[in-house]
């Protein structure tokens, strides 16, 4: 059998990119390329409209399907075995790779799929699924035919020059290669949803830069480091990327001696987006990326979010708006962030929390209240403090 690990990977969505499919495509090559690049040796190559990755024996299997998972524009992944395009060799190689699985899995029941991608191939596909499966049934006495219920479900996908047999299809997350869909500046907390709301944005393609605001001293250097940590985990996905922290305890102080108590978390909030959109101006960031939700907490009634809307002019994109507290949380879990998200530190939002945040804030008011302040240099001056940490994947 063969001497090297092949793992057939299929991308999904990219496929139906009609006269844009080899860009994407090779997007999404490059992109596994960089993070298979730890293990030595690896080959990728894209072939009609598959993406086949090989390695030698010696590296870790599970390591590289963890590794081609993570990448956004992977459907799914299978570990495959490779065959000369004849009945014989895939005979061979159906036979061997059984004779594995009942020493590996102790399967007692199977079925043959055959799908022949190559219609010159002079055996039709329910007729090599058939001959295949009479060949194992012979070399391997164990096993039996189950067509409803096999413990092994054996494809055979033959093509013109080789011929591939696996069983597993690991599930990729899909999406889009990174890279192919802009920018985006996400506003980035230590809670459960901004973490989700970046990666679902970079799973669509989109490059992740990022803005956290702490209210230090109120707010700890710890709490900080979570953000930190929270970024990484996401960088995992979309790469190393870069955050702007900044100090938003001048403004909050400000607010708080100049306006109605009640409305300080949403003045606060637009504060925020403006200084965001200015740093995505800066930053060539087409968009501002947040984890808000339809009726949430009181920031996020419609009528608030409208308010915070008008503050900025830039497209604010919130993939989170319509989904459950609970799917949020699942999501979370899935992607690795939830249990660093859940650590209970403080952040600038619940420094000066009102008792009676309003929930149906009208903008004349809001505005009215914000016209006491020196709005424009307030944000000028928290944009010219900004620091920037680079983020790598955890
Ligand atoms: P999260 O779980 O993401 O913190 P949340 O439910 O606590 O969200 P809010 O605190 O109202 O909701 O924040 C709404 C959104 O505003 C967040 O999802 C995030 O995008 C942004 N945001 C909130 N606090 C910060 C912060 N300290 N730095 C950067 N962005 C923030
Ligand atoms: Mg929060």
């Amino acid at each position: 059998m063969n001497n090297e690990h092949i793992f057939i990977v299929r991308c999904g969505e990219v496929a139906l990119k009609g006269m844009n499919k080899p860009y994407f495509e090779r997007m999404l090559v490059e992109r596994i390329k960089k993070l298979l690049k730890k293990f030595d040796g690896i080959n990728v190559r894209r072939h009609e409209g598959l993406i086949f990755v090989r390695g030698d024996k010696s590296l870790d299997k599970q390591a590289i399907i963890k590794e081609i998972s993570k990448v956004f524009g992977v459907a799914s992944i299978s570990p495959a075995v490779e065959c000369e395009s004849t009945m014989e060799s895939i005979g061979d190689a159906a036979v061997q790779y059984m004779i594995e699985a009942i020493k590996e899995r102790g399967i007692k029941t199977f079925k043959v799929e055959a799908k022949r991608a190559d219609k010159n191939f002079p055996v039709k596909s329910p007729e090599i699924g058939r001959q295949i499966g009479a060949v194992v049934l012979k070399e391997c006495k164990v096993l039996k035919v189950d067509v409803h219920n096999p413990d092994c479900l054996l494809f055979v996908d033959v093509r013109h020059d080789k011929s591939y047999i696996y069983q597993d299809k690991i599930a990729g997350f899909g999406g889009l290669p990174l890279g192919t869909n802009g920018k985006g500046l996400t506003l980035l907390s230590g809670g459960i949803d901004s973490p989700v709301a970046t990666w679902m944005m970079a799973k669509r393609g989109m490059i992740i830069e990022a803005v956290h605001f702490h209210s230090y001293p109120y707010t700890s250097q710890r709490a900080q480091e979570k953000v930190e940590e929270l970024a990484s985990i996401v960088a995992t996905y979309c790469g190393r990327f870069k955050m702007h922290v900044i100090n938003l305890l001048p403004i909050q102080e400000q607010i708080v001696q100049n306006c109605p108590e009640e409305e300080t978390t949403i003045i606060v909030r637009r504060f925020m987006m403006r200084i965001a959109q200015k740093i995505a101006e800066k930053t060539g960031c087409g968009m501002l990326i947040t984890g808000e939700n339809l009726g949430q907490v009181a920031s996020q009634t419609a009528e608030a979010l409208v308010v915070t809307d008008s503050s900025v002019t830039i497209p604010v994109m919130r993939p989170l708006i319509a989904m459950d507290k609970v799917d949020i949380m699942d999501k979370a879990q899935e992607i690795g962030t939830y249990e660093t998200s859940i650590q209970p530190y403080e952040d600038c939002c619940t420094v000066f929390l009102p008792k009676h945040p309003v929930t149906k804030p009208r903008l004349e008011r809001i505005l009215a209240s914000e016209s006491k302040l020196e709005c424009d240099r307030l944000i000028d001056e928290a944009v010219e403090a900004d620091e920037i940490v680079d983020i790598f994947p955890q």
